[in-house]
């Protein structure tokens, strides 16, 4: 049987670590070409690459910093000149943990300009090219913060929040094409992201009150984003699907 995604190109951004580069590799062996986009992280990348290539797959590096508008457009041509984008995953994303009022309008601008315009640009350059050929599918990573909200995090949380906002809001505009667009909103997984004080299973039963009581995977987050990305979710657009634990449970 042909695997899921055999003859389609993907796009994940920030795949070099973590929650991307489990899903460029979870793409991969489901037969996707995948660009392992990164910003500033040339080893991780390339070793991702060499591990899709070593299992017989095909993938290429791809720098780009994603609250760059020029480097946005850029990489977008670099990969459209090798064949059609199929797929794309905005998983890029940079967290903060400051109290709100030593918040600056530097480090509001920074989390805003990765995590929400990031997705939005990725998105439209995106849309731009999939709309006139009336397929594509896309995916973006917000996270159970942007429902929640958490203290510590306002600038992150309200990120989150508008890309739940601006995943729903595109599945509308662009469902006519053809285009599906969905979300995930992961609880918290075992990444860099999470700083390793906060990895005990008593803490996220604890202080997150995970009815789960323990982390995720990046793996149990890919494989979300698969399913989202696949035929099987022919009905799914504008749907945020929580691999959390137990952490959010009302979208
Ligand atoms: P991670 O730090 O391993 O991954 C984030 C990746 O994004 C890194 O590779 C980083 O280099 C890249 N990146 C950051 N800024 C970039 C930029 N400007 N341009 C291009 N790449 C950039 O952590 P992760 O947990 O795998 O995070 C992936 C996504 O999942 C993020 O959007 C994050 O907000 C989201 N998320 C994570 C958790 C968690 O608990 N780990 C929970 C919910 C949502």
């Amino acid at each position: 049987m042909a695997a899921v995604f055999t003859g389609q190109t993907a796009l994940v951004t920030g795949a070099a670590t973590g929650i991307g580069r489990a899903t460029a590799l979870a793409l991969a062996a489901e037969g996707a070409r995948v660009w392992i986009n990164h910003r500033n992280q040339h080893d991780p990348a390339e070793r991702a690459v060499e591990q899709i290539i070593a299992s017989g797959g095909c993938a290429w590096a791809i720098e780009a910093d994603v609250s760059d508008p020029a480097a946005v457009a850029a990489m977008f041509e670099a990969i459209e000149a090798h064949g059609p984008l199929d797929l794309l995953v905005n998983n890029a994303g940079v967290i903060l943990e400051k109290p709100f009022l030593e918040t600056s309008e530097e480090d509001w601008a920074m989390v805003l300009g990765v995590d929400l315009a990031g997705v939005y640009r990725c998105c439209r350059h995106a849309l731009a090219r999939m709309q006139p050929r009336r397929s594509g599918a896309i995916v973006n990573v917000a996270s159970d913060l942007g429902f929640l909200g958490r203290e510590q995090y306002t600038a992150y949380c309200t990120a989150k929040a508008g890309v739940i906002g601006l995943t729903r809001s595109l599945a509308r505009e662009f469902a006519a094409d053809g285009i599906r667009i969905n979300g995930v909103a992961p609880g918290p997984i075992a990444t860099a992201m999470v700083s390793p004080e906060h990895m005990s299973d008593e803490w996220m039963a604890q202080e997150l009150a995970i009815p789960m009581a323990r982390l995720g995977t990046p793996e149990e987050v890919a494989a979300a984003i698969v399913f989202l990305l696949s035929p099987q979710a022919s009905y799914f657009t504008g749907q945020l699907l929580g691999p959390n634990g137990g952490s959010w449970m009302g979208a």
